[in-house]
């Protein structure tokens, strides 16, 4: 298993130092948190958190239930798991838990044994969505999520079209590489549409009309097609 950073928020320092001391006894890194407060203050400073684990009462502006919700609505953490732990221990709780963005719930007491073993499956099941559908291409000033046809220019949801939004990922997908015309139609064609290529420059142009700032990712290669400009 790799090295994981873990945020762990706690209020009861006994329980947190006891956490902490499992964790690193595992090779994670562990960030502790005793409110939510606290935690947004780690996440404001840039911190790459791998895992949450995020106890539901906490003193402070925020519950753990808040704090999970809150991220859950943020791209950048949208993915992370969360793991909550509460002595909240009805079913109406875990649902809320679950239903906030949760991906687990542990209630106290727990035993560590059992906390490791979940914290294992957590971070061996997002390793496993982060190879297997390289969903989102990051290129600081423009994100592609690929699976849910969205796209972010500067953090702001640009709305694409489907036939732009199929242009833009097949040159996301291979900075530097050329396409033609001919190959933009053989991606589009389908759905009834007809394509000539005067109507891919016109896709393209409103295209990167959307994109604002990151219009420039688009080189036009004259006579040719188009490309995705290349990182490096
Ligand atoms: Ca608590």
């Amino acid at each position: 298993m790799n090295k994981a950073q873990i945020l762990v928020i706690e209020d009861e320092q006994d329980i947190r130092d006891l956490i902490a001391f499992q964790l690193k006894s595992e090779g994670h890194d562990v960030l502790s948190a005793e409110s939510a407060d606290k935690a947004v203050t780690f996440l404001e400073r840039g911190e790459k958190i791998d895992l949450f684990l995020v106890d539901w009462m906490l003193p402070g502006s925020m519950s753990g239930l808040e704090f999970t919700k809150k991220i859950r609505s943020q791209s950048r953490f949208d993915h992370i798991p969360v793991i909550m732990i509460t002595a909240l221990t009805q079913a109406e709780n875990i649902v809320a838990g679950l239903d906030a963005g949760a991906d687990d719930y542990i209630t106290k007491p727990f035993d560590l044994n059992v906390l490791q073993a979940r914290v294992r499956v957590q971070l061996r099941q997002s390793a496993i969505q982060e190879t297997s559908n390289k969903n989102l291409l990051d290129f600081d000033i423009l994100k592609i999520e690929s699976s849910k046809c969205r796209v972010w220019v500067e953090k702001e949801e640009i709305s694409l079209t489907s036939t732009e939004f199929k242009i833009l990922l097949l040159l996301a997908q291979k900075p530097g590489h050329v396409y033609t015309r001919d190959q933009f139609i053989n991606s589009i064609q389908g759905d009834n549409i007809f394509v000539t290529g005067r109507t891919v420059d016109t896709h393209i142009a409103g295209l990167r009309k959307k994109m604002g700032a990151a219009a420039n990712m688009i080189e036009t290669i004259r006579g040719i097609g188009y490309r995705f400009k290349d990182a490096l």
